[in-house]
């Protein structure tokens, strides 16, 4: 067991939490996973590649590359047929890692087309969902992987096969694994849906505590300089874990799941406003993963509590800008109200074990994150007040409204046809999308179009000597398939925050309609970024991001007040372009430029400089000017800027802000 290349697992301090989530994985497979959130720097994959050091060993029939079991060969093995009775071999448990920016055949293996196509011969290259089977899968970063590979790799995740299909040809094989998923929620959050697949989140930070930390670094410094003695220093106890973690595997069966457990479990997770059922079965499936653990034969509240700790944050129903968490009080009072008998078998030491004080300190972490949060709601107008008197600089009276209920809003799009990263806005050349055309391959052929291909070698066959029906296909007569999607863009924001539009409600409606464009460029991956400008300066309050969320708290904390320096915000605005132009060429800016187009301070000829500085980049003025005249600046500004304005009141996508505000008003 022990290994020179792993830092071993019991050699961790501290992360209790996150330990006692894999192992309960490494306990039952049924769990579902692990989601690690938390900064960088927490160790979040030294411990995940220390866990598959202690995974129980896996017989495998020797050569086959997609794991079969020799006791139960795969029937349709790529590599088989195996026979009734296959050699066996055993290995250790593997980890597959999978990179952020990996392909789709790299994940779920390659078909060679060409061969297929042109010799009628089924050639598979596994990928790493066939490397991961009977192991554990390791995405570093998951939040940054493409919607696509994610919903590929869910699908597996759930059905536990890998099935690659390119036109008529396909290929299935086994991949069930422990999934586990690492991510920093600064760079932006995971879909909800997306969140709900992971079978249980820790949120991770690095200790606070003086003596921990020292312990961590001298056992780092101590391995690094010797990484074999120190490993060896640890075998025991990596023995003793791996050994009780396989004891627990085989009790699985054996422990008691009573149907008042059952009912609690119930009422936790309707409490806590979950959504479907997923979250029962998971938090079911950790509990009695947690009693085996511990050695019990019956699911306690204890086991309950320690399954919904981990079960339960990311699944609550929440605005989707908001962080997950867990109130532990809450969730101590629910277990108390429906124990499911009156005097669980005491306090089992297993659980209390892992449930020490290391976990104090990152329970203290959720909880002091999600007050934040809370006060971010409700208290928006205090901080905003507070912050406002320091950058006032006493030119007007400031204020911070609190914004409006976010709405669903116009799409706005770049037009052409774009290069970028896979998203939901603007139209591009993407590998996912749907077929507009075809040509010849540019590299390999990973999709085939089928009908041109067939075009193309229509007219040799006779030459080619073809007698019988089938057709006689060559390399060169191969085309692929030319596909269009969709990209993610820059959303530059230019808000204006001067006094003219400070009046309480309409800085309502602004900020609402702004948080709306930010959910908005969350659903469409884009990145987001916010320039603000009032008094005599420029403001790059957010720059650019994917983490949407960020946007949104500047967002409801901003104060309003002063002059309206319209021109520095544009200047401002085109200097993040053109820095972001450099760092990502390909990824397309839409620059929305919120306010009501008055000017009061600078001269209008520096405003048409600071435009002339936007040319060419794809604009919209959202034209906040209110009341019965209207000077229509705000268009005039679009004129200059070669873009299109937006009323306010027209950027909901439908009549549905209306139909919402008539209901209210109903109500
Ligand atoms: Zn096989």
């Amino acid at each position: 067991m022990p290994d020179a290349r792993h830092y071993p697992f019991t050699a961790i301090v501290g992360l209790d939490q996150l330990k006692l989530a894999l192992i309960l994985n490494a306990v039952s497979p049924r769990t579902g996973g692990v989601l690690i959130r938390g900064e960088k720097g927490t160790a979040k994959s030294t411990i995940v590649r220390a866990l598959s050091a202690l995974l129980p060993p896996v017989a495998v029939v020797p050569g086959c590359r997609f794991s079969c079991d020799p006791a139960a060969p795969e029937p349709a093995c790529p590599d088989g047929p195996h026979g009734p009775r296959p050699d066996a071999s055993v290995r250790p448990a593997r980890l597959a890692e999978l990179p952020v920016g990996a392909s789709e055949d790299r994940l779920v293996g390659s078909l060679d087309l060409e061969r297929a196509l042109t010799e009628g011969v089924k050639s598979f290259e596994p990928g790493l969902l066939a490397a991961a089977h009977r192991g554990v899968l390791y995405v570093d970063e998951v939040n940054l992987l493409h919607d696509h590979l994610v919903d590929l790799l869910l699908d597996a995740a759930a059905l536990g096969t890998c099935y690659v299909e390119r036109d008529a040809v396909s290929v299935r094989h086994p991949a069930r694994f422990l999934l586990v998923g690492t991510m920093n929620p600064e760079e932006g959050e995971l879909r909800p849906q997306l969140l709900d697949r992971f079978g249980l989140t820790v949120e991770v930070a690095a200790s606070r505590d003086p003596g921990e930390r020292a312990e961590v670094v001298r056992r780092r410094l101590s391995f690094e300089d010797d990484p074999e003695g120190f490993a060896a220093r640890w075998t025991a106890e990596e023995q003793a874990l791996a050994a009780r973690i396989a004891e627990a595997r085989g009790r699985l069966r054996d422990v008691a799941l009573s149907d008042a457990a059952l009912r609690q479990i119930a009422t936790v997770c309707a409490a806590f406003g979950v959504d479907g059922m997923r979250a029962d079965l998971i938090t079911a499936h950790a509990a009695v993963a947690h009693a085996a653990w511990r050695g019990g034969t019956e699911v306690t509240a204890e086991d309950v509590r320690a399954a919904a700790r981990l079960a339960l944050p990311h699944r609550r129903r929440r605005d989707p800008f908001d962080a997950p968490g867990l109130d532990e009080s809450e969730l101590d009072e629910l277990l108390d109200n429906s124990k499911p008998d009156p005097d669980p078998d005491t306090d089992p030491d297993g659980g209390a074990d892992s449930a020490g004080n290391g976990q104090a300190d990152s329970a203290e972490n959720g909880q002091a994150d999600s007050a934040e949060n809370g006060q971010a709601d409700t208290t928006t107008s205090g901080t905003g007040d507070g912050e406002a008197g320091g950058a006032g600089k006493g030119q007007a009276a400031t204020s911070t409204a609190r914004p409006g209920e976010p709405y669903r809003v116009r799409a706005l799009t770049v037009p052409g046809l774009g290069t970028g990263s896979p998203g939901r806005r603007s139209r591009a050349r993407t590998p996912y999308g749907r077929v507009s055309g075809s040509r010849t391959p540019v590299g390999r052929l990973t999709s085939p179009h089928l009908t041109a291909t067939l075009r193309a070698a229509a007219p040799h066959q006779r030459e080619r000597g073809r007698t019988g029906p089938g057709l006689v296909v060559r390399p060169g007569d191969l085309r692929e398939a030319v596909r269009e999607g969709r990209e993610g863009n820059l959303v530059l924001f230019a808000v204006d925050a001067s006094g003219s539009m400070a009046a309480r409600r309409r800085m309502e409606a602004v900020k609402g309609a702004v948080l709306s464009l930010l959910l908005d460029a969350y659903q469409r991956r884009d990145k987001v970024g916010l320039v603000t400008f009032r008094g005599s300066a420029a403001e790059l309050v957010l720059p650019p991001t994917s983490s949407v969320e960020a946007g949104a708290a500047r967002l409801r904390s901003l104060p309003t007040g002063g002059r309206t320096p319209l021109a520095e915000g544009l200047r401002r605005a085109a200097e993040v372009l053109r820095v972001e132009r450099l760092r990502d060429p390909s990824r397309r800016p839409l620059l929305v430029v919120v306010t009501d187009g008055r000017v009061t301070s600078g001269a209008t000829a520096d405003v048409d400089r600071a435009a002339a500085l936007l040319r060419g980049v794809t604009s919209v003025v959202v034209d906040c000017e209110s009341g019965p005249v209207r000077l229509g600046l705000a268009v005039r500004l679009a004129g200059r800027l070669g873009g299109e304005a937006v009323r306010l009141e027209e950027l909901a996508a439908d009549g549905l802000r209306e139909l919402v505000h008539e209901r209210r008003k109903a109500a």
